[in-house]
């Protein structure tokens, strides 16, 4: 058994401080922010700007798409972002959708309690939920939501409701878009309230995962989700499409002893964002490890991009 004071310099390697002066340039490059998200037209709304590690004072990753000031879609729901969900005036009943990037915990991880929450609501359409397919040690976003609510070996059979509809709940209705390790074809899904949404298969190591574009009267919003560099099919589908705003996931530093299959390094991030043509990159999904070299990430990115590059908060809200 490792020794307590050995045990404890390893967890807390996983959460390094972050050095004042690169605390001190993240929030110069956080985006001014409007006293509230813009009552017209489109907006996305970074609920939980962090990842897996608890780390204050971000939540896991999520977003609210709003249109024309109401929540329309939740891409993601990590842990802590339920919180973040009721603070930006959220609910279940005006969602037109929610989108899953893939079922790794920092992105699912309160799903069931915004569900829950919704339960409370007086919603009576059927709420499409939408993730990634299948692999090994991973269920298809269909399976992820009949297991959790099985009515006989559910986890959360007590809710199973959300399955056929009964007590009140709202009905899910649950679709897996094809990922092919990352070289599966976009889906096109046409999602109400003027909303066009892409679901475009990335890759990220193991977990089947999807990045989304939503289009919008004309401007075009892009989130990654976790996606390593070998994401090719996303990066050729979307090369020179010019997207206002680009959420990338600032997950890893730059340099050797990181976990490459998994996540774009800053400098893979830069040249996405270089061959997109994004008008601006935000970078989200923050972790003190990579927020701790904050300028060695900004020089990685901007060896192939010269945009406006913003660090998102939980809250923020950005109009493309
Ligand atoms: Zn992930």
């Amino acid at each position: 058994m490792l020794p307590a004071a050995i045990l404890i310099l390893q967890l807390g390697s996983l959460s390094p401080p972050i050095p004042q002066a690169e605390a001190d340039l993240a929030q110069s490059l956080r985006a001014e922010q409007p006293a509230a998200c813009p009552a017209s037209g489109l907006a996305v709304q970074v609920l939980g700007s962090g990842g897996p590690v608890a780390e204050a004072p971000r939540a896991g990753t999520s977003y609210l798409v709003r249109v024309d000031g109401r929540p329309r879609l939740l891409i993601d729901i990590g842990s802590g972002a339920y919180l973040r969900f009721a603070e930006a005036g959220g609910n279940v009943t005006e969602l037109d959708a929610i989108l899953l990037t893939h079922l790794h915990a920092d992105h699912s991880g309160d799903l069931v309690s915004v569900l829950m929450s919704g339960g409370f609501e007086d919603r009576t359409e059927p709420l499409p939920v939408i993730g990634p397919d299948a692999a090994p040690r991973f269920p298809a976003t269909s399976d992820f939501l009949s297991g959790l609510f099985d009515p006989d070996r559910g986890p959360y059979a007590y809710l199973g409701g959300y399955l056929d509809g009964s007590e009140d709940k709202p009905l899910l209705a649950p679709r897996d878009v094809a990922t092919d390790n990352g070289d599966g074809a976009p889906v096109t899904l046409m999602l109400g309230h003027g909303l066009t949404v892409t679901a475009l298969p990335v890759h990220h190591g193991a977990a089947p995962a999807l990045g989304y574009r939503v289009d919008y009267g004309g401007k075009s919003v892009v989130i990654t989700g976790d996606q390593s560099a070998f994401s090719d099919g996303f990066e050729t589908a979307l090369a020179g499409s010019g997207p206002q705003l680009l959420f990338a996931h600032f997950v890893i530093p730059p340099g050797p002893g990181q976990p490459r299959a998994l996540h774009r390094p800053p400098d893979a991030i830069g040249e996405l964002a270089a061959k997109l043509g994004a008008r601006r990159l935000v970078l989200t999904h923050n972790m003190n490890r990579s927020l701790a070299r904050l300028g060695d990430g900004l020089a990685a990115i901007r060896q192939s991009y010269a945009g406006p590059v913003t660090v998102a908060y939980d809250l923020d809200c950005y109009a493309p």
